[in-house]
């Protein structure tokens, strides 16, 4: 039996474009991904269902959620139409020009109810984003009266390593830290690999071959789960930290029907059910794999490929288009 019928604390994604490109995105944000922005009306709709569904307040994220101004303030107008109390937003800081500017924004969301911006600031990050913009983004929330916490704000000091006023790539942090830094990332950020950063840290991570991966018969807790949940741009449910697999609205709250969603029930009871399931259309496991989330995103992403439009919960499409992409630039 799978379905989702509580979630306690999640987040909007109302968008998957993103100024940067950050080497651990689990989303495959970046400028190239599509320019859609989540719809006022579909966001008060996703509001008051999944506030019937337990979520007292949500968090705002994306890709960039500050990329289009005008939509932001639609979506906070629309969570105020709902009665759904926003936690906070996600940035990145990438729009910040002038401190002026900033403030402008600040004192804009401030009054739609926003009390907190969460700034993400990290190395991958900083390759994109220059500390100074966050910075700068930091005095407009003082003088707004807005709460500005960091993610992570352990890589402060090695931000502040280098000149704040530009981003600087990994080999400049190489340089200054030693060869092995930007493997160590990985653990330090607590990444899950899923995403872009299983490109990234590609060389660098440890495998297993696909037979001797752990816990495969274990059911995913994540599937059905309540809290670090997302609700994207198109109205659907992410499972805490499962890119590319998403429920619809309408699923919500519901058993799951295995012949609708074979991908995301053998998932949620038995993963290597899956694996058989991919096997019997074809699916050789290459080598090995870092866990089961990179042997699951790889057998995704084999059903997309050779059935199109066969699973409705291998969305968006675009997360497959993406991974594809950047597979072909990096083996390119
Ligand atoms: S800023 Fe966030 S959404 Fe954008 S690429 Fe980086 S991690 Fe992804
Ligand atoms: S194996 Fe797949 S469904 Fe399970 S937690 Fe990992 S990414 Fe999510």
């Amino acid at each position: 039996m799978a379905g989702i019928f509580k979630l306690t604390a999640g987040g909007l994604m109302v968008n998957y474009r993103c100024a940067a490109r950050c080497g651990h995105c689990l989303y495959l944000c970046s400028p190239q991904r599509e320019t859609e922005y989540i719809a006022p009306d579909l966001a008060e709709a996703v509001f008051r269902r999944v506030k019937a569904l337990g979520t007292p307040s949500m968090h705002i994220s994306g890709g960039e959620p500050f990329l289009d101004e005008e939509a932001l303030c639609a979506v906070l107008r629309a969570a105020q139409r709902a009665e759904m109390p926003i936690d906070y937003v996600e940035t990145s800081s990438s729009f910040v020009t002038t401190p002026e500017a900033a403030l402008r924004t600040v004192r804009r969301v401030r009054a739609l109810g926003v009390r907190t911006l969460s700034l993400s600031i990290s190395p991958y990050h900083n390759e994109f984003v220059a500390l100074d913009k966050v910075l700068t983004l930091v005095g407009a929330c003082r003088e707004a009266d807005v709460t500005a916490s960091f993610w992570i704000d352990e890589f402060f000091p090695d931000l502040t390593s280098l000149p704040t006023g530009a981003p600087h790539r990994r080999q400049e942090y190489e340089a200054l830290f030693g060869r092995g830094y930007w493997a160590q990332l990985r653990p330090r950020h607590g990444l899950r690999m899923l995403g872009r950063a299983l490109f990234t840290h590609e060389k660098d991570m440890p495998t297993v071959p696909a037979a001797r991966i752990p816990h495969m018969s274990r059911p995913c807790a994540e599937l059905g789960g309540r809290s670090h949940y997302h609700i994207d741009l198109y109205g659907r449910y992410i499972p805490p930290g499962c890119p590319g697999l998403s429920l619809p609205l309408t699923a919500l709250g519901q058993e799951l029907d295995p012949r609708v969603y074979p991908v995301y029930t053998r998932l949620a009871q038995d993963p290597r059910s899956l694996l058989e399931y991919c096997k019997a259309r074809g699916f050789a496991p290459r080598g090995s794999y870092y866990n089961r989330c990179h042997l699951c995103q790889e057998m995704r992403l084999f059903l997309y490929e050779t059935e199109p439009g066969a699973y409705p919960e291998l969305q968006p499409a675009s997360f497959y288009e993406a991974l594809l992409a950047e597979r072909g630039a990096v083996s390119g």
